[in-house]
């Protein structure tokens, strides 16, 4: 058996490892060793290339909206950040579609208006919609139904989730970051403390902190450390879909019914989590139940956009979030009872573009001891739950 060291081992190398290696590596306070174990080097089956692949500012809770402000400055600029020798890059072909949130009852339309004051404190480019003005915008939705509408002007869209993956782990690599292809199967302790990840292949790797950022999965590396996380792998269906009539100019939507639409190219995608109360169960499994369009999706779509009406069904895939079972939100930080094992997990379905962020603070935490320009502590183990009222 094998045996090597890293001050760091980042255990999965979807976009929450690869953003933390990135910005580890790319700090010039750093100069430890960082290794990323990812058990599929393809990515086919994590949550990154699963996603929907958007980013909204359109979050109750401040942190997340400054989370998501620096996610957009940093898409927006990502040549100022992930050039590799003067070279670009990969094109992640953000589109700042904006997001439109519908209320439909007096209730939601409170929700709109207390979430836009909070957005706006923030700096959120987001404006607040009567049913005539989105009718005047989108003529193709109906509005009679719909009290207020919530639409981002600019910082939010849409854009390709591997090409980011990939921009990271680049720039990570040209940074001296090591990736392996193996799979963490336990953790070796001293007391509290992880001394090191065992790896399927034999090898062993000693550290002297680790980062699980194993996305659906990291409730069994917490289980490897002998400590649970409430994070559990929820399944969610996107489904593809064309439509004969032109519908320009479409945001992402988000029906009152919870239901999401955008455009993909010459297509739509959209979806829908369960309700409070419906079966959501744990799993791990990818298999797809296209019952589910045409049951549930295609009378709301419907229902919204008149044309609609006419839609055809083209593709679906299944994804998986990490739903933190408390309170929809991240759980960043260590884990109090082991001390070096940093969590970087819980994103539910808003893990992609709280990645840049989210990177840089963890990589900040470990090199300082501290999170120095966004504070993420908010976002600890064990505190009190950090209701977000906008969970897609
Ligand atoms: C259908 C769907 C739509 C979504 N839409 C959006 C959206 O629009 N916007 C948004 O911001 N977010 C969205 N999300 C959420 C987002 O995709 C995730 O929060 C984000 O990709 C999480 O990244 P991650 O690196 O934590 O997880 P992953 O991408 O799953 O990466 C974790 C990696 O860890 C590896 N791994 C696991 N266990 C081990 C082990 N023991 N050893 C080695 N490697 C291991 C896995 O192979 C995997 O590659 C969506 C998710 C889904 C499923």
């Amino acid at each position: 058996m094998t045996r090597r060291q890293a001050d760091v081992v980042i255990i999965g190398g979807g976009v929450i490892g690869a953003s933390i290696a990135h910005f580890l590596a790319a700090d010039p306070d750093w100069s430890g060793s960082v290794v990323v174990v990812e058990r599929d080097p393809t990515f086919q089956n994590g949550s990154t290339a699963r996603s929907a692949a958007s980013i909204r500012q359109q979050f109750s809770t401040p942190e997340n909206v400054r989370i998501s402000l620096f996610g957009i400055d940093f898409l927006r600029n990502l040549a100022d950040h992930l050039s590799v020798d003067g070279e670009p890059p990969p094109d992640i072909s953000l589109h700042e579609g904006g997001y439109l949130l519908l209320a439909a009852t007096p209730e939601g339309e409170t929700v709109l208006r207390d979430n836009h004051a909070i957005q706006q404190a923030e700096g959120a480019d987001i404006a607040l919609v009567t049913p005539d003005e989105m009718s005047a915008r989108f003529p193709w939705m109906r509005v009679d139904d719909l009290r207020l509408g919530a639409l981002g002007l600019s910082g939010e869209g849409w854009f390709d989730a591997f090409s980011l993956l990939q921009g990271f782990r680049r720039k990570a690599k040209s940074n001296g970051v090591e990736h392996i292809h193996d799979e963490v199967v336990g953790l070796n302790r001293q007391g509290d403390r992880i001394t090191g990840v065992a790896l399927a292949s034999g090898e062993t790797i000693a550290c002297g902190l680790v980062v699980n950022a194993a996305g659906p999965r990291s409730h069994l590396v917490t289980a490897m450390a002998g400590v649970d996380l409430p994070v559990r792998p929820r399944k969610r269906h996107v489904f593809v879909f064309t439509c004969p009539e032109i519908i320009s100019n479409s945001p992402l939507v988000t029906d009152p019914s919870g239901l999401y639409f955008r455009p993909e190219g010459d297509r739509f995608i959209c979806g829908i989590s369960p309700k409070e109360g419906e079966p959501d169960p744990d799993c791990l499994d990818l298999e797809e139940d296209h019952s589910m369009f045409e049951d549930v999706h295609w009378p709301i779509l419907a229902q919204r956009v008149p044309a609609f009406e006419a839609i055809r069904f083209a593709g679906a895939w299944a994804g998986h979030y990490s739903m933190n079972t408390v309170d929809a939100n991240a759980i960043l930080g260590p884990h109090p009872e082991r001390p070096n094992m940093i969590l970087v997990n819980g994103f539910s379905g808003h893990g992609l573009q709280q990645s840049p962020a989210v990177g840089r603070g963890i990589a900040e935490w470990i090199i300082h001891g501290e999170y120095r320009t966004l504070d993420l502590s908010r976002f600890a183990f064990g505190r009190q739950p950090v209701i977000e009222k906008n969970v897609i």
